[in-house]
């Protein structure tokens, strides 16, 4: 390619070497094996395809920037229209009637004819054209305009693969390739970018997406391998007093046999002088609370203090209410701190802190302040991992020479495939079974002009003395989107429902008045909360049953479902109703429908991800690791991560350190690709 070229691939691609070029795959591929005739076009949304025929003549019409040439094509069966818009002259000098070309393009039916828009033409002869899967690459509209098609990559592929003497070098040891039967590189390179059959296309991929996941996954074990044979943990053989005591005395309700069992899981971590890192997933309202006290109990019966975590001030006040209730009969000195602890009291933290006279910590992220030291801190629990980044938790690492046993907790489950991968180094713990009792929540889709029948309904769960969350996604009006503001939501309930008392909360509120308002609410002394997503994480007030959400729209998946997460908590029936308007686009629809459908929020979680892609997933973007990735998908190819993890940690098994000459191969790789990755990350 002229240097011209290579500066337009750059800038729009970020293709700069023949690497780059190899490692740019089609998005899809077009069947090029059979040639339609243009009398069985038919339908709506016809596929791209090709046709075999000849131009009977060309006309320019239309003018200024409606100019366009049109040339009519005839196969012999029938004529259809082609259309260029651009480059009129260049192509009208290109083709020629009387000569057959195949002509190949997605035809749409337009007044009364049929028409392809810029297809692709093979002059006659082209005999790559005519055979096999035709691959369609993510291309620029520049790039694009300035004449790069599809059949410029593939051409400059081929070109690179035949050009290079002999063979690519094998990018897997040789062993890993014969045990699952993967393609060879060179092979997989070239029919992934010109497959002739579906087989070998299937086999092309099959081999490249392990080679990516295999390699992330290397990366992800030899890192927490790493460190759990370097870094040492407390030890905690004990289970004393405290636990006992509360276990036997305190308990407010037997636990569910999934809470006992991740308890045992997390003790067992402790009991092995290994540093825990582990991930609970619990879906909203399975107990996650109990099991972490359970476990701070644990670090007291051995000597230590412990900590929770929480992302909001609001959270971090309820989880300190909770705890300090269950726990004050027995004597443990556990204390708050927020942004807006007063000075006289955050000293007294401090001071109680290092003299080893406070033995739980809760709060936001002010406990993660350099000034916080703790006397000795042997256990944190983060609530809602993903409001916290990577870094914010290993700054919690630090605050002891021996680093504290870690246990993050989350209510957004993950699916499974990209838990291996974003959480690769944590266990996982999951909590799968809701405390008895529970009356799953009823999910209702309204239109805007129900809302008169949605307000009745919510007016008779109110007479029943119960209490009712109005949410709304935003907090200024916004007239482009045309969204309900909070204000004037606030407004409107208040009018409809005269006989109760409407609490109100947003983000932007000063702490106090948020407390202040939370506390009507969750006092019972408010009827009505509304509010924005601040109240998405954690709130538990046992007697909302009912949430209305505005908007519901502009909400994605998982959103919806902690927000949803808010009722439900008690005896009584819950309903959770996803206000929207009519007219919302199919995918909308189908996430609204699927909400309705089930409270199950690992498939929801999944749903999401099929939807939306891994790197939207919320939890995800902090992470560090790349989820857009060349050509695996974490939301469709769960068995090939398992596949590569498995692989990753019986080469590690085998060779942790690489050493074998056979892994030679393995070590280069890894060097490459996270020289690559470095890359990426300085250009982000
Ligand atoms: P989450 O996992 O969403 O953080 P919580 O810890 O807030 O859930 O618990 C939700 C509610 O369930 C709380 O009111 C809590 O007291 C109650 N709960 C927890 N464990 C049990 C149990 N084993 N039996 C009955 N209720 C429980
Ligand atoms: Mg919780």
């Amino acid at each position: 390619m002229g240097p011209k070229r290579a500066e337009l691939l750059e800038k729009n691609l970020g293709i700069k070497t023949y690497y780059d070029l190899l490692y740019h795959f089609p998005t899809h591929y077009l069947d090029r094996r059979s040639i339609y005739r243009i009398i069985d076009f038919s339908g709506e949304d016809m596929p791209s395809v090709q046709v075999k025929g000849k131009f009977v003549s060309f006309t320019v019409q239309g003018e200024g920037a409606k100019t366009r040439l049109v040339g009519l094509f005839s196969d012999g069966s029938a004529v259809m229209e082609v259309v260029w818009f651009q480059r009129i002259k260049g192509i009208r000098q290109t083709y020629h009637t009387a000569t057959e070309y195949i002509v190949f393009g997605k035809p749409t039916w337009f007044n009364g004819k049929w028409s392809m828009v810029h297809p692709e033409i093979d002059p006659p002869g082209a005999a790559l054209a005519r055979t096999g899967f035709r691959g369609v690459y993510p291309l620029t509209e520049q790039l694009r305009n300035r004449g790069f098609s599809s059949r410029t990559f593939s051409a400059a592929v081929s070109d690179i693969l035949s050009g290079i003497s002999g063979r690519l070098t094998e990018t897997l040891p040789q062993e890993i390739i014969t045990r699952h039967r993967l393609m060879g590189i060179h092979e997989a390179l070239l029919a992934i970018h010109n497959p002739q059959t579906n087989e070998q296309l299937q086999a092309a991929k099959l081999r490249l997406k392990f080679e990516e996941l295999f390699y992330l996954q290397l990366n992800i074990q030899r890192y927490a391998r790493r460190r759990n044979s370097t870094t040492q943990g407390f030890l905690f053989p004990r289970i004393g007093h405290f636990f006992n005591t509360f276990y036997s005395q305190f308990l407010p309700f037997p636990l569910t046999g999934a809470q006992k069992r991740v308890i045992k899981e997390i003790r067992a971590d402790m009991a092995t002088g290994r540093q825990m890192n582990r991930l609970l997933q619990g879906d909203v309202g399975s107990g996650k609370t109990l099991v972490a006290l359970l476990c701070m109990l644990i670090a007291l019966d051995n000597s230590t203090q412990a900590c929770l975590m929480a992302p909001t001030e609001i959270l971090a006040t309820q989880h300190f209410e909770t705890i300090s209730q269950l726990v004050a009969p027995m004597g443990i000195n556990v204390k708050l701190l927020t942004g807006s602890t007063r000075k006289k009291a955050r000293e007294e933290i401090h001071s109680q802190l290092m003299d080893g006279s406070l033995h739980i910590l809760i709060g936001t992220h002010a406990v993660i302040e350099d000034n916080v030291r703790f006397r000795n801190l042997g256990f944190i629990v983060i609530d809602e991992q993903h409001r916290f980044g990577v870094a914010q938790r290993a700054r919690l690492w630090t605050k002891n020479i021996i680093p504290p046993h870690v246990l993050v907790m989350t209510a957004t489950p993950i699916p499974r495939t990209l838990a291996m991968t974003v959480y690769g180094d944590l266990d996982v713990s999951v909590i799968d079974e809701l405390p008895p009792g529970r009356k799953p929540v009823q999910t209702l889709l309204r239109y805007d002009e129900d809302r008169f029948k949605t307000y009745q309904g919510i007016g008779r769960q109110l007479r029943l003395g119960r209490q009712v969350y109005i949410v709304y996604p935003l907090i200024k009006e916004n007239e482009k989107l045309d969204l309900k503001s909070l204000e004037e939501g606030y407004e409107t309930i208040r009018e409809t429902f005269r006989d109760y008392k409407v609490a109100f909360v947003h983000g932007q509120m000063k702490p106090v008045e948020k407390d202040y308002q939370m506390g009507l609410f969750a006092s019972g002394e408010a009827n009505i909360l509304v509010a924005t997503t601040v109240i998405e994480v954690g709130v538990n007030v046992p007697n909302a049953t009912t949430m209305l959400i505005e908007n519901s729209e502009r909400f994605g998946l998982s959103q919806l479902h902690q927000l949803r997460g808010r009722v439900g908590r008690g005896e009584g029936q819950s309903y959770c109703i996803l206000m929207t308007k009519r007219k919302i686009a199919k995918d909308t629809r189908r996430r609204l429908e699927l909400m309705t459908a089930t409270t199950d929020g690992f498939a929801i979680a999944e749903a999401d991800m099929q939807m939306r892609g891994p790197g939207d997933i919320e939890g995800t973007m902090q992470s560090g690791i790349p989820l857009d990735l060349h050509i695996a998908n974490l939301a469709t190819d769960g068995q090939i991560v398992q596949l590569a993890r498995d692989t990753a940690c019986d080469v590690l098994d085998a060779d942790p350190d690489l050493t074998h000459p056979n892994h030679a191969v393995l070590v280069a790789q890894l060097r490459m690709l996270t020289a690559r990755l470095q890359d990426w990350s300085r250009i982000s």
